[in-house]
């Protein structure tokens, strides 16, 4: 099979019914129509084969996450998701996984109603690059640099699973299935995205640990924050598997790939913005003019958390 071969058996399926599709997958470009009124947000994400996912993850799940990354991204700007782009490296054709690899990512792209309009298919080191590109009205977006002092800080779910998870695979230990889950199959926030748009001042998704990605928000705001660690949100599996205080704290702000999303907004908005989502939602924190991320335990008292999240080049 060549890759035209390829991309029609496995991929133009996915193409399917998104509105303002002028011309999908099979020429040069996809011709794009964004309703009218709203603007195109667009971001691109990789994944590389033992960096972002474990040698072992299956092939649907990759395709899952390959869309979830940047699915999550839209969601952290209050985006409606309408297109993607997939530039697939493979080391070699392999139908099973081919297979696998196309259903997983249809289940993601139908669940948020968005459609795959073209690509690039190439031989080498398995390497899955997603271009996602969705729409809004151009004052709606939600940018990392609108922080307040004073502002409510929040964060959507639980921290620190998926982290866990590949701690313990890294260890030789096998992660309970919940765990597991968070790191494969990570859940875009989008409607909680879209919920948020009216409501909140900056937003950030959670991809490398709430200790840096915050920090994006405060340095393009201008302003600090205050976080209680004892209120960051914790699963029930989490909690089980780190019982060190420290470690699971650890997990929780550098671990990375939670793909929740981390909101600063005015904290009387908070309960009403959870009960059109439904997604918990709980505050950590708050904006301080002070610049700098100062954390305190329940008591009050300051504690020193080591400054970086994850980072690719050092
Ligand atoms: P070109 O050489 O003009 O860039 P290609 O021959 O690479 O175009 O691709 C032919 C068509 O198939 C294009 O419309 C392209 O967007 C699409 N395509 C290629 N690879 C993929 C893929 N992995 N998934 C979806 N569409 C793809
Ligand atoms: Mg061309």
């Amino acid at each position: 099979m060549d890759e035209f071969g390829l991309i029609e058996r496995y991929f133009q399926g996915l193409s399917s019914g998104a509105p303002g599709t002028l011309l999908g997958i099979g020429d040069d470009c996809a011709l794009l129509q964004p309703p009218p009124g709203e603007v195109l947000a667009v971001s691109t994400d990789s994944l590389v084969a033992g960096r972002h996912f474990p040698p072992d993850t299956s092939a649907a799940d990759i395709g899952w996450k390959t869309l979830a990354v940047g699915l999550s991204d839209l969601a952290a700007m209050g985006a409606t998701p309408r297109w993607f782009t997939l530039a697939l490296t493979l080391e070699a054709v392999d139908p099973d996984w081919l297979d696998a690899f196309a259903r997983g990512l249809g289940e993601i792209a139908q669940r948020f109603g968005i459609g795959l309009v073209g690509g690039d298919t190439t031989r080498g080191p398995l390497n899955l690059n997603a271009t996602v590109i969705g729409s809004l009205p151009a004052d709606a977006a939600v940018r990392r640099s609108g922080a307040r002092v004073g502002d409510a800080i929040c964060v959507s779910g639980t921290l620190g699973d998926a982290a866990l998870a590949l701690a313990q695979m890294q260890a030789g230990l096998a992660p309970l299935p919940e765990l597991r889950r968070r790191l494969d199959r990570p859940e875009p926030r989008v409607e909680l995205g879209l919920a948020m748009r009216s409501m909140a001042h900056a937003a950030i998704d959670l991809s490398d640990g709430l200790a840096g990605d915050l920090r994006h928000v405060l340095a393009a705001s201008g302003v600090g924050a205050t976080i209680e660690v004892q209120r960051l949100p914790a699963s029930v599996a989490l909690l089980r598997g780190a019982t060190q205080p420290l470690q699971r704290m650890d997990y929780q702000l550098r671990g990375g790939d939670d793909y929740e999303l981390c909101l600063c907004l005015p904290g009387d908005r908070l309960q009403a913005l959870q009960a059109v989502c439904g997604l918990p939602l709980t505050r950590i924190g708050t904006v301080t003019a002070e610049p700098g991320l100062h954390w305190v335990d329940a008591a009050g008292a300051t504690l020193s958390i080591p400054e970086h999240a994850y980072r690719h080049f050092e």
